[in-house]
């Protein structure tokens, strides 16, 4: 595996590949768990012998807000290349704040980019909890697929709003790019993994479970003719929040557009959730398919 550090470096290293050669491309924060490998597995498999898979870490400033842990975002950089390494990819690119926003002094005191994409999706939900939040996120993300050029682009489902913004994003920008979203993977006792669940303390964990088994039961509920959005609400929050969580949605959302139903669930359905447990937030969602 190379490790890449400089977008001249990356420049250098795309136009030497041939130009049928399939990059793959799968952009993270870093501190990998399971679920990112899987999604380099897929990569992987997507590029074949002679593709190439192209992991990025970079801790992006511009999506944390100024309450928020970007300063103590966990960065176990050599834990990760071990990782990348046994996954099989081929190219590491880490670029810092400075190489990927120059022209800012601190990119985390200047989180908004006028020229960036907007999306009125990345206004609800998450976004409204996290203001610009989306906003940072399509910026980095626009830049690193300018840069990269990939084929293939790897998102997960566990980030469900963040990877139907992206998609629209890319259709709008006409990127030449294929997204994969892939499951959502999970620990023993339904938990999605996320970078951020170490903050769990060995008393929180095991009522961290708590939000997946909600979701389920909830998808349940739908699956059963059950499809009062109240009831669903109510069938979510309740236990959450009777296992000591702080609920801050739990909603049912049409799954392509995120709105929310007026009485009844009649459609394609997301059931997504946010919730804080201390000093952790967790998100978690589920799609409920269509009869
Ligand atoms: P992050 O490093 O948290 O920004 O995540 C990088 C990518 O991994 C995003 O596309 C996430 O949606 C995806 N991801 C995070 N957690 C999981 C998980 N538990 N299962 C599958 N994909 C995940």
């Amino acid at each position: 595996m190379r490790i890449i550090r400089t977008i001249t470096e990356l420049r250098r290293w795309r136009q030497a590949l041939s130009a049928t050669a399939r990059v793959v491309f799968v952009p993270t924060m870093g501190a990998l768990h399971a679920g990112h490998g899987h999604l380099v597995q897929l990569a992987r498999q997507a590029a074949g012998p002679d593709g190439c898979v192209l992991v990025s870490i970079f801790v992006n400033p511009k999506q944390f807000g100024p309450a928020e842990d970007f300063a103590s975002y966990p960065r176990p950089f050599a834990e990760d290349a071990r990782l990348l390494r046994q996954w099989r990819t081929d190219i590491l690119f880490a670029p810092t704040a400075r190489e990927m926003y120059p022209q800012d002094e601190a990119p985390a005191d200047s989180p908004r980019d006028p020229a960036g994409y907007q999306d009125p999706l990345g206004d609800v939900l998450e976004g409204k909890i996290r203001p610009g939040h989306f906003h940072g996120v399509c910026v980095v993300v626009a830049r690193l697929l300018a840069m990269v050029q990939p084929g293939m682009l790897i998102l997960g489902q566990k980030d469900y709003q963040q990877q139907l913004i992206l998609r629209r994003m890319i259709r709008e920008m006409n990127f030449p790019v294929d997204v994969l979203t892939a499951p959502t993977i999970r620990e023993p006792d339904g938990l999605a993994m996320s970078s951020r669940n170490r903050r769990l303390t060995p008393r929180e964990r095991p009522a961290a479970a708590v939000v997946y088994r909600a979701l389920c039961r909830a998808k349940d509920e739908i699956l059963h003719g059950r499809r009062e959005v109240k009831h669903l609400i109510e069938e979510m929050a309740g236990p959450i929040a009777a296992a000591g969580l702080e609920v801050q949605y739990a909603l049912p959302c049409h799954a392509d557009t995120l709105a929310e139903f007026a009485g009844v669930v009649n459609d394609r359905c997301v059931l997504l959730v946010a919730a804080r447990l201390g000093a952790t937030r967790l998100i978690d969602n589920v799609v409920v398919p269509q009869e």
